[in-house]
């Protein structure tokens, strides 16, 4: 992989520039895709760039707001709508954004294969599954399958966080010398707060907690 260029989508959260940062370690060239899908804190794609940048890496930014269009009742992209603070027994939080990843990485894909690039690196895990049935192992897998028929082409789409939970991706960015800038210049936070967020939202409560749990492990 070592002379090849990836194709990081890239939202600016912790999880996508722990990616980010895992993509330059692993490629010879990185290119950042940030997408604009009607998400309330739009502040996330102003730190994308910004980190984007101070990683030395090509940033692109592609509208795709028809997506939060077409469905409703997601409080991430709608105002009208509270925001689940925890997951529902039966079905997914409303944070869910239907579609989202099945979108970001068909138009990933597209946009990767227009300038020659074939590995596509994304942020999903499967182990702090919050509900995302797109953010499983198997539905990226076949999508991988799916995309590589839908384009004649041999895409390789990269998780390497899947099967980490947040404790290991804090001591992943750590190994990678990001750690104080994955803290401190990302947002993950459903309020879009920066850093260390509002503190009581579901993103930052499964993201302290992890920090916590990698902080004392290093003790
Ligand atoms: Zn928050």
């Amino acid at each position: 992989m070592d002379k090849e260029t990836a194709l990081v989508v890239f939202s600016g959260g912790q999880d996508s520039t722990t990616c980010l940062f895992w993509a330059k370690k692993h490629f010879a060239k990185v290119v950042a895709l940030t997408f604009v899908y009607g998400q309330k804190h739009v502040v996330e794609v102003d730190y994308a760039r910004a980190i984007a940048e101070k990683a030395g890496v090509e940033w692109y930014c592609q509208d795709v707001s028809f997506i939060s269009a077409l469905s409703s009742g997601c409080s991430l992209t709608d105002t009208n709508v509270p925001m689940d603070e925890s997951k529902p027994q039966e079905s997914c939080p409303n944070t869910f954004v239907p579609g989202r990843n099945l979108f970001f990485l068909s138009i990933a894909a597209v946009f990767a294969r227009e300038r020659g690039i074939r590995h596509i690196v994304t942020g999903v895990s499967e182990t702090d599954y919050s509900g995302y049935p797109d953010c499983r192992d198997a539905f990226i897998k076949s999508l991988n399958v799916t995309l590589n028929l839908a384009m004649e082409d041999q895409f390789i789409l990269h998780t390497p966080l899947m099967w980490i939970d947040k404790a290991q991706t804090w001591a992943l960015s750590d190994e990678l010398g990001v750690l104080d800038l994955v803290r401190n210049e990302t947002v993950t936070c459903y309020n879009g707060i920066p850093g260390d967020g509002c503190g009581h939202c579901p993103a930052c409560t499964l993201r302290r907690e992890g920090l916590e749990e990698y902080l004392k492990s290093k003790k």
